[in-house]
């Protein structure tokens, strides 16, 4: 895959980019091709850094690739907008997550290709220092 291909399909996660419906304002991450409302007309929607944890796992044994992350934590987090976004929760001990964190959005790389030595980065999450 193309460098410039490789942006392409990724920048919508690197920017948190859902879609909210034109006809009615319904909010979407990750998109879909047809709102609740039958409209299939989207504008592109920047979503809200900051959420807190509903529910989270951690991760002990990793898919090939992010081996050397483990354990680590995914948990689901709704945004400050009411979307809900699945993301890896990082500068936090596993044991130390819970309900109610209050977490932000920020860039990581998220897996190294041995190959060709792309580092792909994305959104994680880590808890808000206040
Ligand atoms: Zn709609």
């Amino acid at each position: 895959m193309s460098v410039p291909r490789y942006w392409r399909n990724e920048v919508p996660r690197y920017r948190l980019q859902g879609e909210e419906c034109s006809q009615c304002g319904a909010k979407y991450f990750p998109t879909r091709p047809v709102c609740k409302c039958g409209s299939t007309d989207f504008k592109p929607y920047k979503l809200a850094e900051r959420g807190e944890v509903v529910t989270w796992t951690t991760i002990s044994s990793a898919p090939t690739g992010f081996e050397k992350y483990v354990p680590y934590v995914v948990a689901l987090i709704e945004l400050e907008d009411g979307c809900k976004v699945l993301s890896q929760v990082v500068d936090i001990a596993p044991d130390a997550v819970e309900a109610g964190l209050k977490v932000e959005a920020v860039f990581r790389k998220v897996k190294e290709d041995g190959k060709e030595g792309i580092l792909q980065y994305g959104y994680k999450f880590r808890p808000v220092v206040e």
